[in-house]
């Protein structure tokens, strides 16, 4: 979906390092220039930790939503895990006085949190959407019952500060969750640099906040400043999130540009539809009628040449209307047919073709070559229609010489460019466009055909997302190319 842009990874990673030299120095600014330092503010504490809190709570509810548009995956649903612990715990954390308690809720918050976002270090897949559901609804509820007994029961918990200063306890809590964190933020920037996605340059820079608040928490005291600094620091992770709402609203926006586009290409098409039920089809029928009309008079009168002529120019227009009728069928099904994606390895669609179109092959005596075909992930059974109607065309659109066709794949940006050439008559250049409408034909004197197999091939690409197109040298040959995404997971995977 995405394609590697190196404008957005180079601006990613210098924010990234613009906020490793902040934190840094602003820690060692606290700890060698304002140590000792104390200041202490109930109220504007419990407002940061209160909007931390329901910022969480936000992202868990939108994160979660959003795979309803995106598709469910396990990542998602431990990103929304880790929001909804940190959301519940930090609601407790923020309405508690200083205490055991309050740090507890605090400590705990962001070792849960770390561990769920370390967890997207586990592949990837896809989950069904009520397992989705399941686990950040589970663990909000648990949030909320273990916040309500600590702090109904706080004599239960370990000692987590002492005099002011935290115990062992509370350093390793958050030593731990922190190192989770950066370690999460590591495995992000990994596939941030590998997909250039901004989802994960907002994760990384929110893991690597979190990850440097809790690594910085050991260094610090009850409402010292080095105690406000990592506070910042968690503050400043909640707002980086924000532009995370901006990116979800322009992908909704991009989504419905998409779906009115396409109701508008599909009304167009319905148009069309019309236009040949009404003219195309009634014409043969229309030939078909008057042949027979005059072949009832001429039996009438006994003409047993011009008979047979009139019942061969009818079965003639019977065998273009069938042709017509099922290249219809055809192109209509690649909207009402379709199958979702798999992973299609295009050396099997080619021979697949090249299998069904064997008579002609032979017929012509055509030559068919290849170079090694990568895998896409596409619907295989247009996939093969996409080829068969290419090669068909280089089949037919050859005058007396034998065809010899070529077909070839070559990496392009984020994309795969296949390529089929041939020998053949060639396409003027003011006709390379019009031939991939409905019904755009040349040489119809000389050769047979429906105009619909391009539009198809068309259709079945702009269906995977890709373009087509065709280049010609006029008597010599056309190479008509067509372009499919490469897909995330086959990234690495080419001939
Ligand atoms: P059909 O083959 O039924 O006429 P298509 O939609 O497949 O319809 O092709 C549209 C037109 O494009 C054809 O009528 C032909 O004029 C031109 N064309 C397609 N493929 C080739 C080719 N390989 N070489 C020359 N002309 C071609």
């Amino acid at each position: 979906m995405y394609r590697r842009n190196n404008i957005v990874i180079r601006l990613g990673l210098m924010i990234i390092g613009i906020m490793i030299i902040a934190s840094l120095s602003g820690s060692t600014v606290v700890n060698f220039y304002l140590s000792g330092k104390y200041w202490i503010h109930e109220p504007l504490h419990s407002s940061i930790e209160a909007m931390g809190s329901l910022a969480a709570l936000c992202l868990a509810i939108l994160v979660l939503l959003l795979q309803r548009y995106e598709g469910y995956t396990a990542h998602r649903v431990w990103i929304s895990c880790a929001f909804a612990s940190m959301g519940t715990l930090d609601l407790f954390h923020a309405s508690s006085t200083p205490g055991v308690a309050f740090v507890w809720f605090r400590s705990v918050a962001t070792f849960a949190g770390g561990l769920f976002f370390v967890l997207t270090l586990i592949r990837d897949r896809k989950v069904r959407p009520v397992v989705a559901f399941f686990p950040p609804a589970a663990i909000a509820l648990s949030g909320l019952i273990l916040g309500s007994l600590c702090a109904y029961h706080p004599h239960i918990l370990p000692l987590m500060v002492k005099e002011g200063r935290f115990t062992v306890s509370a350093m390793a809590i958050n030593l731990a969750g922190g190192i989770f964190f950066l370690i999460a933020a590591a495995n992000f920037l990994r596939m941030f640099l590998a997909r250039g996605r901004p989802d994960e340059l907002i994760f990384l820079n929110l893991c690597l906040l979190f990850g440097l608040a809790g690594v910085l928490f050991p260094a610090s005291e009850l409402w010292s400043l080095n105690w406000w600094l990592w506070h910042v620091l968690r503050f400043g992770a909640y707002l980086i999130t924000l532009p995370y709402l901006f990116f979800i609203f322009q992908r909704f926006e991009t989504g419905l540009q998409k779906i009115v586009a396409e109701l508008r290409r599909s009304n167009e098409e319905l148009e069309q539809f019309a236009y040949v039920a009404s003219h195309d089809l009634k014409e043969p029928l229309l030939s078909v009628a008057s042949n027979i009309k005059l072949l009832q008079r001429r039996i009438t009168k006994g003409h047993p040449e011009e008979t047979n002529e009139f019942i061969e120019k009818s079965l003639q227009q019977l065998t273009m209307m069938q042709a017509l009728i099922s290249d219809l069928l055809i192109y209509s099904r690649v909207g009402t047919q379709a199958r979702p994606f798999e992973k299609v390895a295009c050396d099997a669609v080619l021979s697949r073709a090249v299998e069904n179109l064997s008579t002609r092959i032979e017929q012509k005596q055509a030559t068919i070559t290849a170079d090694p075909l990568p895998e896409v992930m596409a619907d295989q059974v247009q996939m093969v229609q996409l080829m068969q109607n290419i090669l068909g065309n280089a089949l037919k659109f050859c005058e007396d010489k034998a065809p010899v066709i070529h077909v070839s794949a070559v990496r392009g940006e984020g994309e795969w460019i296949f390529s089929v050439r041939d020998n053949g008559i060639g396409i003027p250049p003011e006709e390379r466009e019009h031939i991939f409408e409905m019904f755009g034909r040349l040489h119809k004197d000389k050769f047979h055909g429906t105009g619909i197999g391009l539009a198809t091939c068309k259709k079945i690409v702009e269906r995977h997302n890709g373009r087509i197109w065709v280049t010609s040298d006029q008597g010599q040959g056309s190479t008509f190319f067509f372009t499919v995404p490469i897909h995330d997971s086959l990234q690495g995977i080419g001939p």
